[in-house]
């Protein structure tokens, strides 16, 4: 792919779902694609809700209980899978085809469980983040463009950020001023770049983001369908 590509996605947990109307109104406006990754209990909780956000966005998986990875054995993390699975099914009659692992904590025997149960894309491994904050879990390589984990047929989608490692992602965008990333953006467009939003986040910021990337000529797409561009 030539174009420039941005993933927009918004995890959605903890049951709550407070500003996602606020963020999905911002996507409709400029239209643009999304992927929610949700979590099996706002699945359960939501599922009314959710068919609504089907409609115009991709859902896929956040884990059920949104323990993090590096806190429970593949067992366990099996289970998490194989019961927002068959959730899934019923409310949508098919199954989910990505994968957002809680707090990004993934490892290699973790993408190929996700593999074996059927997903066809992780979006889980930040590829670079400002030294202060380390890494927890994966080891392998850290691409910035979504790429196949050795062997496996799992496409990584990687949540990378502009240059620097400055993630585009909600806490960033709020704290840090949209002069910030309109200098970044000046100086460099990566290839390709996700935004990450969380369903509990709202910040005024987040439009401006989404205006600057449109202004940088960015292509948005959902998981799934930048799965089928890299397939
Ligand atoms: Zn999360």
């Amino acid at each position: 792919m030539n174009k420039k590509i941005c993933f927009a996605s918004v995890d959605v947990e903890d049951g709550e779902a407070d500003h996602l109307d606020e963020i999905l109104n911002i996507f409709k406006r400029y239209d643009i694609p999304a992927t929610l990754f949700v979590t099996g209990q706002v699945l359960e909780k939501f599922h009314d809700l959710a068919k609504d956000w089907a409609r115009d966005y991709e859902i896929a998986c956040h884990s059920f209980t949104h323990r993090f990875w590096n806190l429970i054995n593949n067992e366990e993390r099996k289970k998490e899978l194989e019961a927002f699975v068959s959730l899934y099914f019923n409310i949508f009659q098919k199954k989910p085809e990505g994968f957002r692992a809680p707090s990004h904590i993934i490892d290699e025997k973790g993408i190929k469980l996700l593999e074996e149960k059927g997903f066809l894309y992780d979006s889980s491994v930040v590829p670079h983040y400002p030294p202060f904050k380390k890494y927890r879990g994966y080891k392998g390589p850290k691409p910035l463009l979504p790429h196949y984990v050795n062997g496996l047929k799992i496409l990584e989608i990687p949540v990378s950020g502009q240059m620097f490692g400055i993630p585009l992602a909600g806490a960033w965008i709020r704290k840090l001023p949209g002069w910030f990333y309109k200098i970044l953006f000046f100086i460099y467009c990566p290839q390709f770049i996700t935004l990450s939003f969380h369903s509990w986040e709202k910040s005024e910021k987040f439009e401006e983001i989404i205006k600057l990337l449109k202004s940088k000529n960015y292509q948005f797409l959902n998981g799934a369908e930048i799965y089928q561009n890299y397939r």
